[in-house]
This record gives C-alpha cells, structure tokens and sequence, in this order.
C-alpha cells in the first residue's frame, strides 16, 4: 500500500498503467499495492475457468479472468495518464 494512500485514503493517478499488457494487474489502481486475492468462480471439468482478483489491501475489485484472458475493461478505466492518453486519442 502506497503511502499516499495510507495518509489521505485517496491515490494520485500513476503515469504509467497499473496493467500489463495482458491486463493482468500488476499494482492496485487505488491504493497501490500489490497483494491480491483471488476468488475462483466457477470451473469446468475441475479447471479454473473464472477468476475475480480483489485487492487485499482496499479491497477493490481490480481484475476478472475467465477462460484463458483477463477482462480488458479493468485495464482499459484504469487510474493512469499512459490509459488515459490512449482512451482520449483511441476514440474518433
Ligand atoms: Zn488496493
């Protein structure tokens, strides 16, 4: 947890995205840690097919993975200039 957040209960937004390029999450949006907890949702045939990722910390919801791919939308909103620059120019 950044101590930003531990302070004011409240983080600037990160120049670079909290995502990678798979959006799987690498840093919490708001508060900036890095420890997760993962809930498996559902399964077929006893594998893994839908995953929710809370952050430990602040407890926000910051990914869902389901079969094979991470939900992009979480990576896509995320509380960063680099998203933000490629959500304002990415729309005609
Ligand atoms: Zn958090």
């Amino acid at each position: 947890m950044s101590i930003w957040y531990k302070i004011f209960k409240w983080k600037p937004w990160t120049i670079l995205t909290n995502y990678d390029i798979d959006s799987k999450c690498l840093k919490c949006p708001k508060c900036g840690s890095t420890s997760f907890e993962e809930t498996l949702l559902d399964t077929v045939s006893n594998v893994p097919s839908e995953i929710d990722t809370h952050c430990l910390e602040c407890k926000e919801h910051v990914n869902y993975w389901a079969y094979g791919a991470y939900d992009p939308i979480f990576r896509l909103s995320d509380r960063s200039f680099e998203m933000w620059s490629i959500r304002r120019f990415a729309q005609k």
